[in-house]
């Protein structure tokens, strides 16, 4: 019987020193798994010929690809390509073609190269060698009993480079087409937990589709995976699963295409042609910054207001000084007074809002530290929001208010149709 499956040695002192965090074999399994190809065993390994050597004919018996990163560079401590001849049992030779590459990109920066870089051209006999496009080690290919290993360098730059390039080109020529299918779905304000209980048997292990999710920032990624069989397609498994994923989900899910809130704003804003800006005070700005990530938002985005103290609220937003004293900065009503003023001093259409307490002090029983307020004003109405974050940093609090106020900035978005009326 053939091995299936692919393992992954990803090899490096520093890996497993605690400050370098191992991606690339998230990297290698993300890519792979629209071919049909589940990575089953991660290894992660110091620089040691013998212990790689052992690992790779180990991983080689029971997989069908084997995939190592690292340890290719020029240094006597890169061993990689030696384990890799010591386990296949074939002797290290010099590649012509390889060092003519190493050479090359050297000269392309007007450096003569140390001959140390030599080294990176010896290849294991047999090795069918792989060109990096984005550093000097080449990759290779090399046959280990019924498996093949896919040697690659370290630095997940150019790791994804020649996966991109040079593996994943040849690995569909290798596995038969796969009707496999994957959605993504990018959710707000849900926790992993929640969602795990409401999603129920869609995450067990052998559903079709399976659903997977991963948490970051306030955002749930939602990979739902369908392989077809003869009563469906992966295709027509999806769309059915998709319907009511929507349905169950609608409160929640912002975007089935942009995985981050102020890119799936920038599109619905771009999308609608309504402009924008904001009145940040505890965020100091965030809000703003983060839709700047989006290329090409100067359209709808002209200008916003950091309006720290209560000076500048008056100031540049209008806020009276009467509200500001009778209800205190971190209000409902001084919300909605500065989502109004940004409005009017900016322009803009829609206009958001954040005064909060970010903390570690300045909390108070009535007003605690977490306790944020938003406003969203647009065409002459305007909504707030109270949210209590829980005790966390500062950075946590401001950070994870700003990705709220460009939520409900999503949320208020008026809709192309409702502009023709
Ligand atoms: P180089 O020629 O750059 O030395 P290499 O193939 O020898 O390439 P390594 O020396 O093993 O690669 O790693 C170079 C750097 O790449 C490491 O210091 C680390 O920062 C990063 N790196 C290597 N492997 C990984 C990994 N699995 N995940 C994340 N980063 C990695």
């Amino acid at each position: 019987m053939t091995a299936e499956g692919v393992a992954v040695l990803a090899i490096g002192d520093e890996l497993l020193g605690g400050y370098t965090l191992e991606r690339n074999s998230a990297l290698i399994a993300d890519e792979l798994s629209a071919l049909g190809l589940e990575v089953r065993e991660l290894r992660v390994l110091r620089d040691n010929e013998e212990h790689i050597a052992e690992a790779l004919v180990e991983l080689a018996r029971d997989h069908r690809f084997v995939f190592v990163t690292g340890g290719l560079g020029p240094t006597l401590d890169d061993v990689t390509r030696h384990a890799a001849a010591r386990a296949a049992g074939v002797e290290l030779e010099l590649s012509q073609a390889a060092l003519a590459e190493v050479r090359e990109w050297w000269s392309g920066r007007d450096t003569e190269m140390p001959s140390a870089n030599e080294r990176q051209a010896l290849l294991p006999t047999g090795a069918v060698r792989m060109t990096n496009s984005a550093g000097t080690a080449p990759g290779f290919r090399l046959a280990l009993g019924a498996a093949t290993l896919i040697v690659l360098p370290g630095p997940p730059r150019e790791m994804s480079t020649m996966l991109q390039e040079s593996v994943l080109p040849w690995l569909e020529r290798e596995v038969p087409e796969a009707d496999l299918q994957t959605r993504h779905f990018y959710l707000f304000g849900l926790g992993e937990s929640d969602f795990a209980e409401r999603v129920g048997a869609w995450m067990e292990r052998d559903a079709n589709p399976l659903i997977g999710v991963t948490a970051s920032r306030g955002v749930l990624t939602v990979r739902m995976r369908a392989v077809g069989d003869e009563a469906s397609s992966a295709e027509a498994r999806l769309d059915r699963a998709s319907l009511e994923f929507r349905e169950r989900f609608s409160d929640h899910i912002f975007s089935e295409s942009e995985a981050t809130v102020e890119f799936a704003l920038a599109k619905r804003l771009e999308a609608s042609q309504v402009s924008i800006t904001f009145a940040e005070s505890c965020t100091g700005g965030l809000a703003a910054a983060s839709l700047c990530r989006v290329p090409g938002v100067s359209s709808l985005f002209t200008d916003g207001f950091v309006t720290y103290s209560n000076d500048a609220k008056v100031r540049r937003l209008g806020v009276s000084p009467e509200l500001l004293e009778a209800h205190g900065a971190v209000s409902e009503e001084v919300a909605r007074a500065m989502a109004e003023g940004a409005l009017l001093m900016s322009g803009a259409r829609l206009g958001v809002s954040i005064t909060g307490i970010a903390g570690p002090d300045g909390g108070t029983a009535e007003k605690p530290v977490g306790l944020v307020w938003f406003a969203v004003a647009v065409d002459g109405r305007t909504e707030t929001l109270r949210r209590q974050f829980p005790k966390h940093s500062r950075d946590w609090i401001r950070d994870a208010a700003a990705r709220t106020a460009l939520h409900l900035a999503w949320t208020h978005v008026p809709s192309p149709s409702l502009e023709a009326k």
